[in-house]
């Protein structure tokens, strides 16, 4: 027999999306009870930037010192190591604002700072090891859910007058509300593995890319999380082919990594990561909005979806605290109204995600292919000086990076893209708090 209790605001899944629309409900007065299927949040694949908008929204959210103290790295430019050469693609210090870098911290710290601060506020509500299972209803109207504690396998019913879907692209919320996105195919998936990282290799984020054969090191101190592409549907396959053959081709691509692939002791050590690339046409139902990667699920080019899921949450919070405030049923056109926002945001970044899809990786290696051997020295540690404009021979590279080396103004623009995207959000005036440090003092 299921127990029942209620809310106002339900959000499922505390990712960023989730974890940053519970603070902000809670800092409308908003009683927000959110629902995280995990114990905590130490999962491993969840990509690790925080970027410039998000970084302007704590400071405007009062978080920005606590953010600064938690151990992180910044990425201030994007380079890749082609064939012929390495060439600066986005250069953040070109960006207007007090945060021309991305950060790069894994995620579960930004999460803990997210649960952290709304857990001051008195009518947030964070249950872990509560995974939704189903969906209550009232007639058409979505008035709730129905969830799993996972330490006990007691069910339960948690009613609320709005639910919002923040649980990632597998969601189960879209599936009991019978939502089906749109899928735009991808070519390929992710190996997410790590490497040893020395003291004296580059520091922030390293891609490398050779005749289809492509990788990001992303910096997490003491170890590279490595991200590898291989074609959609081929994991069987290559697995088969055994771990001696990856590492002799993760050698051939990053042959400065050689030194340490014993680290890949087998198979175990490389989990598959199933990329997708799908929107929604509907993000909500009487009672119920979709928002983040449950809504449309991107793709890891470019490192943006964390972005865009911040973003979401903003904007949802933004739309539906005045509405929740002021009591009674919510209609469906408000929750409408979130869509509305963050459609072409969401439509020109998957869009530009397409392109590279088509571009890039149109011909994924095969099994057989091994890639053309990389540089064997590491990039210089601090890579390119901000100012410099990239290799100094760009003679072997394609005519876009030409041109962005040639005019580094021009790196101005994915800089953008990347950091801050379409359409940045900002805090709503009620969410804002002064900096932890001002408050303090006050309080003194
Ligand atoms: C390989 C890969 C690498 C990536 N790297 C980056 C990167 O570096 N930078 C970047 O910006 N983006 C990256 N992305 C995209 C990014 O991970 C997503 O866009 C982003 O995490 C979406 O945030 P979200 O809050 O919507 O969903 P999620 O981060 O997926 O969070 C969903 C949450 O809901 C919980 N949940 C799921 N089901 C239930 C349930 N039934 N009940 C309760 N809780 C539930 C989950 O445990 C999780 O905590 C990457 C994606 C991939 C595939």
């Amino acid at each position: 027999m299921a127990n029942s209790e209620r809310t106002t605001c339900l959000v499922v899944g505390g990712g960023p999306a989730g974890m940053v629309l519970g603070l902000l409900m809670a800092r409308a007065g908003v009683a927000v009870t959110v629902l995280e299927k995990h114990g905590d949040f130490l999962r491993d694949f969840r990509g690790d930037t925080v970027h410039a908008s998000t970084l302007t929204l704590l400071d405007e959210l009062g978080l920005g010192d606590r953010f600064a103290a938690v151990p992180h790295r910044l990425l201030q430019r994007m380079q890749v190591q082609l064939d012929g050469g390495t060439a600066a693609v986005a250069d953040m210090s070109r960006l207007p604002g007090a945060h021309q870098h991305i950060a790069l911290v894994p995620q579960w710290d930004f999460l803990d700072l997210l649960a952290d601060a709304a857990a001051e506020e008195p009518t947030f509500t964070l249950r872990r090891d509560a995974e939704v299972v189903g969906l209550l209803r009232d007639g058409e109207r979505v008035t709730g859910v129905r969830y799993r504690d996972r330490t006990d396998g007691t069910e339960h019913e948690l009613r609320a007058d709005v639910t919002v879907a923040c649980d990632g692209r597998g969601s189960a919320v879209r599936a009991a509300a019978g939502l089906v996105p749109r899928s735009f195919g991808t070519p390929m998936d992710v190996w997410w593995f790590r490497l040893p990282r020395r003291e004296d290799d580059p520091a922030g984020g390293v891609a490398r890319f050779s005749s289809g054969h492509f990788a990001v090191m992303i910096d997490r101190g003491d170890y590279w999380q490595m991200a590898y592409l291989i074609k959609k549907g081929s994991d069987a396959e290559l697995r088969a082919a055994g771990i001696e053959r990856f590492r002799a081709r993760v050698a051939g691509l990053v042959p400065w990594v050689a030194d340490r692939l014993d680290a890949l002791a087998s198979f175990d050590d490389v989990k598959l990561l199933d990329v997708r690339l799908e929107r929604l046409r509907r993000w909500s139902t009487d009672g119920l909005l979709l928002i983040g990667d449950a809504a449309h699920a991107m793709s890891p080019v470019g490192g943006v979806g964390i972005n865009l899921a911040v973003a979401d949450a903003v904007a949802a919070a933004r739309i539906l605290a005045p509405a929740l405030r002021s009591g009674g049923i919510v209609p469906e056109s408000v929750l409408r109204r979130v869509r509305r926002r963050r459609w072409w945001p969401t439509a020109v970044v998957q869009g530009a995600q397409r392109i590279a899809h088509r571009v890039v990786f149109s011909s994924p290696p095969d099994v057989a292919d091994a890639p053309r051997p990389g540089p064997v020295d590491a990039p210089a540690p601090d890579w390119l000086a901000p100012g410099e404009s990239g290799s100094t021979d760009t003679a072997g590279l394609p005519l876009p990076l030409r041109l962005a080396a040639r005019f580094p103004v021009l790196q101005a623009l994915p800089a953008r893209m990347v950091a801050i995207g379409p359409l940045p959000e900002h805090a709503p005036e009620w969410a804002r708090r002064p900096p932890l440090a001002v408050r303090d003092a006050a309080a003194t």
